[in-house]
């Protein structure tokens, strides 16, 4: 495969490393040996068995998750799972309550399926300007603080979204045992939806009572959902819950209730050994951090573009920007293509840019990115 791939800064289905498609490739039409592809595999034979618990496992062991937590494999997306965590989760609080924190798209997306099934309520959000002393900061651009957030103690849970992809607001850190207890919710389970950074860093799993993710971004191909979670929320599924979203189901036929994407878990699979090669979540981690501060860095002594999220909770994964001069977006658009660097455009729904700068995004494309944004300064500015 061509080492100069262009590089690909798509917010998802995003970028995979060459090294576990190339794997993919050379496994394509005969797995180990077994004289099959993935694809055409039975999904209880023994041969996607292996691969379904090595990649159960390898995950487990990135994350440190124990036997506390069920891992599951599902489908449909974090968009179903906007449905499906009310519908498993909501009917733990009599009086089926859920409290939600909004901070940007998707979270507020979270928040209005789930009212189709209980009394949900918002906890906190950032649809208005913040003023930091030093700079305001328009709505969805930054993070309430934990102090302000009212969450109900008859809460079944308290959902957030912790890194919003389309803004570029991340939650370097979830509330912890102390925080939940000040706002008088001890035991208020957080359900987080952590699709885009998901494998990103460790994540604190103390306060978790469930995750999920969508895979698309650094955790594999499109089709797969990963689902962790706290194995005593489990049982409480409303009775219009689909039995193939009952996660007592999912969870009692270890992901294979019913026929699983079974060759998105493989790829997913693939992926978990790449990071646990590369050293694990921390050494990732790192990377991330240099990546990013390298692209914020960047664009904080320019006068030509601008990062509008505020520095304590910018995104490492999903990097939003504007020109100040927006009639050159286009040009900026078409240039940066030619130069291989594609999918730059920011979300419909906010117009600008957005670098989104996975896992699977080495420094070096990066790095080029910085070299146009410089390039393209000169030629305008
Ligand atoms: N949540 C977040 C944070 C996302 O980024 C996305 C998609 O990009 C979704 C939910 C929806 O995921 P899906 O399209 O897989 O349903």
């Amino acid at each position: 495969m061509s080492k100069h791939r262009p590089w690909n800064f798509s917010a998802g289905p995003s970028v995979l490393p060459e090294a576990v498609l190339e794997q993919a490739a050379a496994e394509m039409l005969d797995w180990h040996g077994s004289g099959m592809s993935v694809m055409e595999m039975s999904h209880r034979g023994p041969e996607f068995t292996q691969i379904c618990d090595e990649a159960e496992s390898d995950l487990r062991q990135l994350l440190g998750v124990g036997d506390e937590f069920a891992v599951l494999f599902m489908q449909g997306g974090a968009t179903a799972e906007n449905a499906i965590v009310p519908m498993n989760l909501i009917g733990r609080s009599t009086q089926k309550h859920a409290d939600y924190v909004l901070t940007g798209s998707w979270s507020t997306k979270s928040f209005k399926e789930a009212a189709k099934y209980g009394d949900v309520t918002v906890a906190a959000s950032n649809d208005a300007v913040f003023d930091d002393q030093a700079q305001t900061y328009g709505p969805l651009t930054w993070v309430p603080d934990v102090s302000q957030w009212r969450v109900r103690s008859t809460a079944a849970y308290l959902h957030l979204c912790s890194n919003e992809t389309i803004g570029g607001v991340e939650f370097i850190a979830w509330p912890d045992a102390r925080q939940m207890n000040a706002m008088g919710a001890p035991d208020v389970p957080l359900v987080v939806d952590a699709s885009s950074h998901f494998l990103s860093r460790p994540m604190d799993f103390s306060r978790v009572g469930m995750l999920y993710a969508g895979a698309q971004k650094n955790a594999g191909p499109a089709g797969v959902t990963v689902v962790i979670i706290r194995r005593d929320l489990i049982g409480h599924a409303l009775p219009v819950c689909p039995s193939a979203f009952d996660y007592s189901n999912v969870a009692k036929e270890q992901s294979k209730f019913n026929t699983p994407p079974t060759y998105a878990i493989y790829i997913a699979g693939l992926v978990f050994k790449w990071l646990l090669r590369q050293g694990g979540l921390s050494v990732i981690e790192k990377a991330n951090i240099t990546k990013s501060d390298a692209l914020y860095g960047f664009f904080d002594q320019s006068q030509f573009y601008r990062a509008p999220v505020h520095p304590s909770v910018r995104s490492r994964m999903n990097v939003p920007f504007t020109l100040v001069d927006s009639s050159l977006d286009q040009a900026f658009l078409d240039g940066a293509r030619a130069a291989g660097l594609n999918q730059l455009k920011g979300h419909k729904s906010v117009g600008g840019m957005r670098a989104s700068i996975y896992n699977a995004m080495p420094l070096e494309g990066v790095m080029a990115l910085i070299d146009y944004l410089q390039w393209f300064e000169r030629e305008h500015g």
